[in-house]
């Protein structure tokens, strides 16, 4: 018997990347917006960025102001993705004051949607059940570890002993998909440096925006 094979558009694909996005708290920020946050705040491409026609991100917004920014690569304006090169897929984190505490570039191979959805709710569910810190009960921040590119934990500022590791308030369910996805990444670390190759290019390549000198 002969069986079809159904094969999504990248708009079929982009719609139920959404779906769950949307049902997850996340909601698509509209053009004018976009461009009206990137006036405000005098924001101008880096140098060297290819042009890229309008992908519109996807943010989630905590109580107290910390953001999950996704970057799909989807532009609707074309109802197609980016061409690959010019762009990949971005999950971060913004705190309040408006700085990147955390960046996850996805890949556009293989189940880019859905690690791209899973990285996006995951993060999202930390960021939700952000902790707070047992001594004076403010929300705790998110810190860095030193010489570790991604690793990241929460920590209050006015008393670092008090720590949350970083998989804090992620369901269980997340959790054991990261947890396969962490493992397939580690193998593939370890073989490109095997092979002399290096690894986390992307993270370290990652132009910033600027702001103008005016
Ligand atoms: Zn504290």
């Amino acid at each position: 018997m002969e069986t079809t094979k159904v094969v999504l558009t990248e708009a079929e694909k982009f719609a139920a990347f959404l779906k769950p996005m949307i049902d997850n708290g996340f909601r698509l920020v509209p053009r004018r917006e976009k461009t009206e946050y990137q006036k405000a705040i005098d924001l101008t491409p880096p140098e060297g960025r290819p042009k890229r026609p309008g992908q519109l991100p996807l943010i989630y917004t905590h109580i107290t102001g910390m953001k999950v920014i996704v970057w799909p690569t989807f532009a609707p304006s074309i109802q197609d993705i980016i061409p690959v090169g010019e762009a990949m897929g971005w999950v971060l984190i913004i705190s309040e004051a408006g700085k990147v505490e955390y960046f996850n570039p996805v890949k556009r191979v293989g189940i880019y949607w859905n690690s791209l959805k899973d990285s996006a709710i995951a993060c999202k569910q930390r960021v939700e059940h952000r902790p707070r810190c047992k001594e004076c009960k403010k929300f705790m921040n998110i810190a860095r570890r030193h010489n570790v590119l991604k690793a990241r934990f929460w920590r209050c500022e006015e008393h670092p002993k008090e720590r949350e590791g970083w998989d804090h308030g992620v369901s269980p369910k997340k959790l054991a998909v990261l947890k396969i996805r962490r493992k397939a990444k580690a193998l593939y670390r370890a073989k490109r440096r095997k092979a002399g190759k290096s690894t986390d290019r992307a993270m370290l390549i990652r132009k910033k925006w600027e702001k103008k000198e005016s």
